[in-house]
This record gives C-alpha cells, structure tokens and sequence, in this order.
C-alpha cells in the first residue's frame, strides 16, 4: 500500500518545499499522526505501508529522506540500495537506532537523526498499567466476564502502598515511574550508575543493586539496553529477590534472560512477569499473525515466546509503551523538526553517527 501526498504552499521555508519524504512501516496509526505533518512540510512525499528492507528500499527512489522505526531494516545491504536511489538523510521516528548500520549510512554519505525524548510519562505509565493489570488480575477478570464466569476466587491481588518497588534506571521514564510509585504510597529503592538529586528529592532512596533485588516486591526496569545491562535480570539475580516478585520490563528485552524469568515463574520464584518488550522480538513484534492457523504460528514462533504466553501470570504487550496522543505527536513535531534541519542544511540537533 502506498499513499502519496497531494501539495500544499504553506510551508515556510523555501528549501523545505523541494525536499520529500518516503515513509516506511506507515500503518494506519503511523498515518493518523504524521501524514498531516509531513505532506504539510513536505509535499510530493510517500507512505509505504511496508517495512524497509532490502526488497522494498528502491521504493524510495525520488526521495532525499527516509523516515523509519525502530522494526525497519537498515543494514549496510539496504543503505548501500537507499543511497543508489539518491536518498541522503534517514529520520528515525523512535529514540533507537540498533536497526541502523551507522558506518554504512556514514560511508554512503547518509546523515541519520532521531528522536531521543517523546513523553517518559507514556512509558512509565505503561509499565505501572502493566504492573496493576498483572497485580489486579484484570486481565483473568476480563476473560472471565466475556465467559460468563463471575467468580472470585483466584483474583485476589494486593494494594500497592505497602509495597517496596525497585526502580532500575533513572533517567527520563524511571523518573516519573518513581514519582508515581511514591504516589501510591510506595517505598521505592532506585539503582543507577548515575544517582539523581531529582529522584532522592522524590524520598527515593539509592541502594546497591543487590540490596534493591533483595528487598523489592516489584521491580521495575528502565535502563538502556547495553553490555553492562544485558541480562540485568538473570537466574542469580531472580534466586536473591523475594518469592513472589513480579518484574516489570518496558524498556528492552535484552535485559531479562528470559529462560530463567520463565523458569521461575513456573516454579513460584516469581509472582508475575510484565513485558512490553522481549529478547526475541524483531521478528514478531510489530506484524498480524491472525491469518495463520494455531498449527502455522506454532511452528512460527519460537519456544520461548511460546512458553511467555502459555502463563496466566505473564503479561505481554508488543512494545507499545510509547503508543499514546501524547508521544505520537511529539515524535511527529521532531521527526518534522529533524526533517527541516537537514533540509534547510542547518546542523542536526538529534544526528546519531557511527564511533
Ligand atoms: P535515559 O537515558 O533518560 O535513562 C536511562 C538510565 O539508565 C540513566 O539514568 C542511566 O544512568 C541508567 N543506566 C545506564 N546504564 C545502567 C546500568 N548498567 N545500571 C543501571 N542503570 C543504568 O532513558 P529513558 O528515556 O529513561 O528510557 C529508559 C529506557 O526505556 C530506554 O533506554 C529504552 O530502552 C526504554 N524505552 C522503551 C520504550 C518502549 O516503547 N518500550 C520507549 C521509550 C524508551
């Protein structure tokens, strides 16, 4: 599917008019939030409901820029395909950019950008959403109700107050995750490389990693994915905290082992697993399997994932933490912003380069 754009004169900067954009992965929700912004700045430019990937890149031949998320394909193979179809600047619509060979856009003359903060709120509030459905049992509740089951027993949750939450990461979205946990009456323990004087003013206190594993009833994740955090949550670091934990992940799916996470779920180790992002995600996430049977999409997945769904105490989301009017439109503002940078020639506030 691809729509094209119809023109529109009320751009404001004159350079900005003979620039066009080829827009990947524009499903309809992609559309409702940034067709508008784009066709007004930049007219003549495309949506292709496609991913980019090696296949589908010449699409953007006639285009200077690609804009893509964070499930496009921008490996050397593709960029070398964008930059014989003259395209010479790649916007990223999402603050990461591990999709994308930064040396290859670099030697193929490609300027890359992104957009490093849209709204923490969204985020954090997926995750406590996610934390309170799992702890609520709501989504059993739900089930139940559309069965016609009007039971109670094993719906029994707990109320947060008396709760020790601990925070992993606290930047931006583990900021206001803490703020909405002191909010409910939570003790909340933090651990950061950086420790914050923002987050300590909150009545958080920092404490070692190992002492918040040991001391939380919730632990929730919001540090980047890196060596350093790469299964931050593994069979050591889960046999130390509390029976009964739930850990809630919305950041990125390296940083549970997922094996072990399972593992003690099955086992009672763990209350509750929350994810809104999973290790193995990239070729799941983000794509409609409804058309394949049971039998087809067992065969497609692969076992974990199948394991994860299998738990009426795990609760998946595909990656939609970010996926609100709020942070739609911030990312549609900056990505335009970004657009217009490179367009007018001016330096790029968000450029990503390769070391
Ligand atoms: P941020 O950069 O503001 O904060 C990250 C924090 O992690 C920093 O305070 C940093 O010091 C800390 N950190 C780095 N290494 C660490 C380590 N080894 N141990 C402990 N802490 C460490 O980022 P943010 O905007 O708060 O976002 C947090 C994460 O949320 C992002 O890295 C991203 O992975 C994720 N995220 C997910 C979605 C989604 O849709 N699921 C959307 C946005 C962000």
């Amino acid at each position: 599917m691809y729509i094209n754009s119809t023109s529109d004169n009320s751009v404001d900067e004159g350079s900005a008019v003979r620039t066009t954009v080829a827009v990947f992965s524009a499903q309809k929700y992609v559309l409702d939030f940034l067709h508008e912004p784009i066709i007004k700045n930049f007219p003549g430019s495309t949506f292709f409901e496609a991913r980019l990937d090696v296949n589908t890149a010449p699409l953007a031949a006639g285009h200077q820029v690609v804009c893509c998320f964070s499930k496009d394909n921008l490996s050397r193979e593709v960029v070398d395909k964008l930059a014989s179809a003259g395209v010479k600047f790649v916007a990223m619509r999402c603050a990461v950019f591990h999709n994308v060979d930064l040396r290859a856009c670099q030697e193929a003359g490609i300027a890359v950008a992104r957009v490093p903060n849209y709204s923490p709120s969204s985020v954090a509030e997926h995750a406590v959403a996610m934390l309170l459905c799992l702890n609520r049992n709501l989504h059993l509740a739900n089930i139940r109700m559309h069965t016609g089951d009007y039971t109670l027993s094993g719906l029994v949750g707990y109320e947060m107050r008396s709760k020790t939450i601990g925070v992993i990461g606290t930047g931006a979205v583990g900021t206001v995750a803490c703020r909405i946990f002191r909010g409910f009456g939570c003790k909340v323990l933090a651990y950061d490389i950086c420790e914050s004087d923002a987050v300590k003013a909150l009545g958080v206190e920092y404490v070692v990693k190992e002492q918040l594993l040991r001391s939380a009833d919730i632990i929730t994740l919001h540090c980047p994915s890196l060596p350093s955090t790469r299964h931050i949550i593994n069979k050591s670091s889960i046999a130390i905290m509390k029976t009964g934990a739930i850990i809630v992940n919305v950041s990125r799916g390296s940083l549970v082992e997922t094996d072990a996470a399972i593992q003690a779920i099955e086992s009672g180790q763990l209350g509750g697993l929350a994810l809104d992002v999973y290790e193995h995600e990239g070729a799941l996430f983000s794509r409609n399997w409804t058309a394949l049977s049971p039998t087809e999409r067992f065969k497609s997945w692969d076992r974990e994932f199948q394991r994860l769904k299998s738990h009426p105490n795990i609760l998946i989301t595909p990656s939609l933490s970010f996926l609100t009017e709020e942070a739609l439109t911030n990312i549609a503002a900056e990505t335009v912003n970004n657009i217009r940078e490179f367009s007018a020639g001016r330096s790029l506030t968000h450029q990503v380069q390769s070391d």
